[in-house]
């Protein structure tokens, strides 16, 4: 027996998510928007977790549980050349879809986040603009909904053939439309 040599990653790693990075209580967050586009849905926090709500059968909601609207963008640091999924809120997000209506990509802005008075839940400021940096100098965004679906254990049919759950995550891309103010003008 000898080992065996790979040059690619194990069959597992093609499975694995980015990491979720939210804004930093003390610190700015600084990186570079690689999707196109923001991908958002509403969770709850559930038994210690973030969590998608999968209405109209969703256990959260029928316990009562409030549920918030999250926006997702895949994000680079060049400085730590760490790829991740950074998370921010409705209100924060109003400046994504801002930046994306104009340019009319998300890929390639350069956010900096940080919190109002640096608390834990302060106020997310995120400021937004052109990094410069071409295109092909950014890494490939990753599948969203994919990540996702692997950070909240959700089974998609392209990740696990046998899963037999009840239906897809209730993961959608936002339109161009106005952001709820605070997630509970759900339709
Ligand atoms: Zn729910």
């Amino acid at each position: 027996m000898s080992p065996q040599w790979m040059n690619n990653l194990p069959d597992e790693a093609q499975n694995q998510s980015l990491p979720i990075h939210r804004t930093p209580a003390t610190k700015t967050l600084t990186a570079i928007i690689t999707s196109e586009d923001l991908l958002a849905t509403f969770t709850h926090y559930y038994r210690g977790r973030t969590t998608p709500c999968e209405k109209p059968d969703c256990e959260p909601c029928r316990n009562g549980m409030p549920y918030r609207y999250h926006a997702y963008v895949s994000a680079w640091s060049p400085r730590s050349q760490l790829h991740f999924i950074f998370e921010c809120t409705a209100q924060a997000a109003e400046n994504l879809v801002a930046h994306r209506d104009k340019y009319k990509t998300l890929r390639g802005c350069q956010i900096e986040a940080y919190r109002w008075g640096k608390k834990q839940n302060g106020r997310v400021v995120l400021h937004t603009t052109p990094s410069g940096v071409a295109p092909s100098d950014l890494p490939l965004p990753p599948d969203l909904v994919k990540c996702l679906s692997v950070l909240w254990n959700i089974p998609l049919p392209q990740l696990d053939p046998t899963a037999v759950r009840k239906r897809s995550p209730a993961i959608v891309v936002q339109p161009a439309d106005p952001l709820p103010a605070n997630g509970r003008d759900r339709p």
